[in-house]
C-alpha cells in the first residue's frame, strides 16, 4: 500500500477570498485532485467546525467561512451538492454561531447551511466498536455520499490537539456528545471516526488556536491549508507542525491501531510546503496561564491523565471568565487515585473522573471520562450558585449530566 498524502499549502497572511479559494485548491490538486469522491450528482456534506464563539476569524475558533465556501464551491463546480452542515458544543446555539460568522451570509447567498441540531436524529452503527455500538447522529450524516471534515488546527484541553478527527463531535446529537465525555472521550470519538468515515479532510490552519483550545486558547496566524484523504494521516501531520511527536497524540494513536489510517511519519508523504519550514511549537493546553487562588487546592493522583488535567484547568479559566472565582477558596478537586491529606475537610471535596475509585468519590463526585468542564465548575461550586455556561442557549437545568 501507498503512503498517505497529506498537502500543505501556504497563503498569504490574512488572506482574502480569492487567496484562500487558490490555495484550497492548490491544496486539493497536491494529493491528486478527488475526481475520485466528488461525482456528479452525488451529495457531499461539509462539516466545518462551529464549537462556539468567538467566531471572528481572527480568534481562531470555528473554521473560516470562506475556507468552507472555496470547498463548497470546488465541490459544486464538480456538477455535486455541497451541503454545509454541523452543531455547535452542548449548550451552545449553533444559529448564533451562524448569525455571527459568515456562515448566515453564506445561507442568504444561496449556499446550502444547516444547523443539525433542528433536524431529525438517528442511530448509525459503529464497525469495530470500543465503546458505542451505536452512535446517535442526523439524517443527513447516513445519506450523504461523501463527508469532508473542515477543522481548525488548535491544541485541546482534553485530548491535546483538535483537529480532522476530534472535531467530528459536531456530527452527534447532543446526547452524545455528553455521553462521550463521560463514557470514554478517546475511544468513542474513534467509534464516531469508524461510524461516519470521512473520505476527505482540508483543514483551515490559517488563523489557529494555541494552549486552552478549542474556545480559549491564544490565536496564532499560520496562514496554512491542509488537505488528505486519510484523516489520521492529517492529524499526525497537524500535530507535528505544533509539534507533538505522534505518540503524544492518543487519538491518531487510537485510530491507527483500530486500521483507520497512518500516524507514522514513514508511511505518510508530505507535499507542499517541507514540514520543517512551518513547524511552531504550540503551547500546550496544560502550559497556559493556569489559575491560582489562596485557599484553594488540586490533587492530581498519578494515574491522572491528560484528560482530566485539562479537564479541571479549563474549568478553572471557565471560572476566571465568568467572574466566579470567589468559590474557589475551601475546595479541593481531586482527579485519580492520589493519597488525600488526612485535614483536608471531606465536604469540601470534589472528586472528577472515573479513576476516582468509587469508595473514593463522595457527594461532589464528577463523572466521566473526561467530564465536561461545565460540571467540574458545577460541582465546585456547590449549592452557593450556578456554572455560568457562556454562550449557553439554556441553564445548567437543561443540559443535565446523564
Ligand atoms: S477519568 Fe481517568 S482516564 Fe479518564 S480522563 Fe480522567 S484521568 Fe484520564
Amino acid at each position: 500500500m501507498g503512503k498517505s498524502k497529506v498537502s500543505i499549502v501556504k497563503t498569504d497572511p490574512q488572506p482574502d477570498f480569492p487567496a484562500i479559494r487558490q490555495a484550497v485548491e492548490k491544496a486539493i490538486n497536491l494529493i491528486g485532485g478527488i475526481e475520485d469522491l466528488i461525482k456528479p450528482g452525488k451529495k457531499v456534506l461539509l462539516n466545518p467546525s462551529w464549537v462556539a464563539p468567538p467566531t471572528e476569524p481572527e480568534k481562531g475558533c470555528i473554521t473560516q467561512a470562506e475556507v468552507t465556501r472555496a470547498v463548497a464551491d470546488i465541490v459544486q463546480e464538480m456538477g455535486a451538492r455541497a451541503i454545509i452542515a454541523e452543531s455547535a458544543a452542548v449548550g451552545v446555539d449553533s444559529e448564533k454561531v451562524i448569525e455571527a460568522s459568515g456562515y448566515g451570509q453564506l445561507r442568504e447567498s444561496g449556499y446550502e447551511v444547516i444547523d443539525l441540531k433542528k433536524t431529525a436524529k438517528i442511530m448509525i452503527p459503529v464497525p469495530g466498536w470500543k465503546v458505542f455500538k451505536e452512535i446517535e447522529s442526523h439524517p443527513l450524516v447516513r445519506e450523504a455520499d461523501v463527508i469532508v471534515s473542515l477543522p481548525k488546527m488548535k491544541t485541546h484541553d482534553q485530548t491535546e490537539i483538535t483537529c480532522a478527527i476530534k472535531k467530528l463531535k459536531g456530527l452527534l446529537s447532543d446526547q452524545y456528545k455528553r455521553m462521550m465525555h463521560q463514557e470514554g472521550l478517546f475511544e468513542g470519538v474513534v467509534d464516531l471516526l469508524a461510524a461516519v468515515q470521512p473520505q476527505l479532510t482540508i483543514v483551515d490552519a490559517i488563523y489557529c488556536q494555541e494552549g486552552l483550545g478549542p474556545v480559549f486558547g491564544k490565536p496564532v496566524e499560520m496562514d496554512l491549508i491542509l488537505a488528505g484523504k486519510d484523516l489520521v494521516a492529517v492529524d499526525a501531520v497537524c500535530g507535528r507542525i505544533m509539534d507533538f511527536a505522534p505518540e503524544e497524540i492518543q487519538l491518531t494513536k487510537i485510530a491507527a491501531a483500530r486500521g483507520l489510517g497512518t500516524h507514522k511519519t514513514e508511511e505518510i508523504a508530505i507535499v507542499g510546503e517541507p514540514l520543517e519550514k512551518v513547524r511552531r511549537r504550540f503551547l500546550r493546553s496544560i502550559e497556559d496561564s493556569p489559575v491560582q487562588v489562596e485557599g484553594f487546592n488540586l490533587i492530581h493522583g498519578g494515574i491522572t491523565c491528560t484528560g482530566c488535567r485539562n479537564t479541571v484547568m479549563s474549568a478553572l479559566v471557565d471560572m476566571r471568565n465568568a467572574d466566579q472565582l470567589m468559590y474557589l477558596p475551601g475546595v479541593t478537586v481531586v482527579t485519580g487515585d492520589p493519597a488525600i491529606p488526612p485535614f483536608v475537610p471531606t465536604e469540601s471535596i470534589v472528586t472528577v473522573g472515573k479513576c476516582v475509585p468509587e469508595g473514593k468519590r463522595g457527594q461532589r463526585y464528577v463523572r466521566g471520562c473526561p467530564p465536561n468542564n461545565v460540571y467540574v465548575v458545577q460541582a465546585i461550586i456547590g449549592e452557593k450558585g450556578k456554572a455560568k455556561r457562556m454562550y449557553a442557549e439554556g441553564d445548567l437545568d437543561s443540559t443535565k449530566q446523564k
